[in-house]
């Protein structure tokens, strides 16, 4: 890939990007290396650091930043992993720093080379914009809607119709005014409405392809405990066949934790936090309702349901304004229980900034950039689809032999790698979509999953700090060597075998 000059090159004109989440504050990085000018139009009010925005809901959930975002983002922002972490963001080596419940027990905790970056989302945003906001090219127009694009000769956009959040006026918003633009990115999220900008223009709005799982998430903030100690950062209770359910805890900065249980098939969503420890102590193991137990919530519990994997088809159009680009959730959208979306928001800025490097701003860059994007996705997105049309096919005993096949597979590598750090890593890496579906099938993870376990999956949460010491919950059960489940103590006799 091409590494980007930051801060130099020039000469294409103004570029504006609508929307100031990742995907728009990555975008304007890679244009800034190009154009002489962006400008960032933006619905909400900006905040100076971390601060909650309407148009951005999920931020109240728990996002972690995934190993390949975090390679994206240095490339665009050197040393930004640095400033995230200096301004309080966790770094959580997976599987080494956390706990993670397998679909068959729990993994080794080795070093896999992956990891991810826990903070606030409004932490994360922040970072990014300030380094956005110390750059000369780049304006921010805060409270102001993007309502249509304006259109050139022979296919070509040449502006944006904005209005102005203006609270004195009927509406709220002023009347709309018009700013030109050589080259324009629509990074509006999932409600983007470029399909009906482009329809008033007389284009084709693009098909969709919508994958959807029914994940839901219940997400609320706690303080630790006092006195905490733990020889782990996070917690991670993965769903198995026939129980859809996961549990999850990071690290945020500050010394709390992000705490969210997500459910599958349109369940219901606990709705206040004695939901949300019920919905933690039916979990295929209780640590996490047990470390709960003493936290202390600092913020409701939100909700969120918006979570469908969305293409829409853009790549396919055949008539298209030229120097129109729409990426980010907008172009497609991932089940967010595989931490994707920033990924591929950061991975979409990336071929921008290799395609305007390699082609500049020159007639039918909108044709190369949208099959280019539509390329750079597709792997992520077959997994992520194929994983939501599995959790659906869990429940489906009509599934056909392909199906059956493909998930008994998956189900040796999930039993492999509670013993095999090389098979964990497959599949964790299988699980953050980071990596092609093929990956299943090198030698070392085939063998594995082939051989299965060097013995029986280990019952106890790999960790010293919680276990049967320091709190017996349930009482101990005898162990069970003739079903093979116990080479630990029994001091969380599991409420379901995992
Ligand atoms: C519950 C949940 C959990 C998630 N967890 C993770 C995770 O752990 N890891 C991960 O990588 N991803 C996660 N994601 C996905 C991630 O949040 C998104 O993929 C990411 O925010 C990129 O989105 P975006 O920038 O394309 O759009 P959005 O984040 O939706 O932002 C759109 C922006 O456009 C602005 N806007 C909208 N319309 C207009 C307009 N007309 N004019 C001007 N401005 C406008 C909005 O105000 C907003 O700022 C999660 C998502 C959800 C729902």
């Amino acid at each position: 890939m091409h590494a980007p000059v930051v801060g130099g090159g020039g000469g294409y004109g103004h570029a504006v990007v609508v929307g100031s989440s990742l995907a728009g504050l990555t975008a304007a990085r890679a244009l800034a290396n190009f154009m002489d000018q962006v400008t960032v139009v933006e619905r909400d009010w900006v905040p100076r650091g971390p601060g909650r925005r309407r148009g951005v809901p999920q931020a109240r959930h728990t996002h972690s930043l995934m190993t390949a975002a975090q390679q994206g983002l240095e490339q665009l922002f050197p040393g930004i992993r640095q400033d995230l972490t200096d301004a309080g963001a966790v770094h959580v080596r997976m599987p080494e720093d956390m706990l993670l419940l397998g679909p068959s027990g729990w993994l080794p905790r080795a070093d896999s080379g992956l990891s991810m970056l826990s903070a606030g989302r409004d932490l994360i945003d922040a970072v990014i914009r300030d380094r956005l906001l110390a750059d000369p090219k780049v304006t921010f127009l805060r409270e102001h809607e993007a309502v249509a694009l304006q259109p050139g000769r022979h296919d070509t956009v040449t502006g944006v119709w904005v209005r102005r959040r203006d609270r004195k006026t009927p509406g709220g918003w002023a009347t709309r005014h018009l700013i030109s633009a050589d080259f324009v990115v629509d990074a509006t999220g999932r409600g983007s409405r470029a399909p009906q900008w482009l329809a008033e223009l007389g284009y084709e709005p693009p098909h969709e392809t919508v994958a959807d799982a029914g994940t839901a998430f219940a997400t609320a903030v706690f303080a630790m405990p006092v006195g905490h100690v733990a020889d782990w950062k996070g917690l991670l209770l993965l769903p198995s066949p026939g129980d859809p359910v996961q549990g999850m805890l990071n690290p945020l900065e500050g010394g709390r934790w992000s705490v969210s249980v997500c459910v599958g098939d349109g369940r219901s969503l606990p709705t206040d936090h004695a939901g949300l420890l019920r919905a933690a102590d039916a979990l295929r193991h209780p640590l996490l309702h047990d470390v709960l137990r003493g936290a202390t919530p600092l913020g409701p519990v939100y909700g969120c349901r918006a979570t469908e994997n969305r293409w829409r088809h853009y790549e396919k159009l055949r008539r298209w304004p030229d120097q129109f680009l729409v990426l980010g959730d907008a172009f497609a959208a991932f089940d967010p229980v595989h931490g994707q979306g920033m990924t591929a928001a950061v991975h979409s800025a990336l071929v921008l900034d290799h395609m305007l490097a390699s082609h500049g701003t020159a007639v039918g860059l909108g044709y190369r950039l949208r099959r280019a994007l539509a390329h750079r996705l597709a792997p992520a997105w077959r997994t992520s689809t194929r994983a939501s049309r599995a959790a659906k096919d869990d429940q489906d005993p009509r599934a056909g032999l392909r199906t059956r096949l493909s998930r008994r597979y998956q189900a040796r590598i999930a039993a492999a790698a509670t013993r095999d750090p090389y098979a964990a890593k497959a599949l964790l890496q299988l699980l953050q979509t980071a990596a092609p579906p093929a990956t299943a099938l090198r030698p070392r993870v085939l063998r594995a999953a082939l051989r299965g376990p060097h013995g029986p999956a280990p019952t106890a949460p790999p960790t010293t700090t919680h276990g049967q010491d320091t709190h017996r919950r349930r009482p101990a059960a005898p162990p069970a060597p003739a079903l093979g489940m116990s080479d630990s103590p029994p001091w969380h006799s599991l409420t379901r075998p995992v």
